[in-house]
């Protein structure tokens, strides 16, 4: 099966600047930044979508926020605010198929999304 961009990142096979990373998760910076500080924060189990996740990554999606708030904290932008989203499917905007939750801050951000 191919692999996505972010299981390239996660087996180094491309580069990418890493903010964070442990057993289940990896933190880079997104390579096309729509805000100030625009992280995307990975789970190195690929799921497709967020229409895939099943029970037992419920934990692990959890864990992602966790570390949006810890990263919030530490670029700084946990005061002023941010944003999370998870893009799905073509209407959503996903482009990469392996769920990553986009962390956007340090600008006011529209409401709503075009
Ligand atoms: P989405 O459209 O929600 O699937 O988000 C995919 C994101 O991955 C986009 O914001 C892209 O800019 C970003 N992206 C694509 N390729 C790379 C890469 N090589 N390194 C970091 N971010 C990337």
């Amino acid at each position: 099966m191919t692999k996505t961009i972010f299981e390239k990142i996660i087996l180094r096979e491309i580069p990418a600047n890493i903010h964070y990373e442990d057993n289940e998760i990896i933190v880079i910076d997104d390579i096309n930044p729509t805000a100030p500080i625009h992280l995307l924060i990975i789970p190195k189990k690929k799921i497709e979508t967020l229409n895939n996740i099943e029970e037992d990554d419920l934990k692990l999606v959890g864990r992602l926020f966790e570390i949006a708030k810890n990263m919030a904290s530490k670029f700084g932008i946990d005061k002023t605010g941010y944003r999370t989203i998870f893009n799905c499917n073509k209407d959503g905007g996903q482009t990469v198929y392996h769920i990553h939750l986009h962390l956007l801050g340090g600008r006011s951000l529209g409401w709503p999304p075009g």
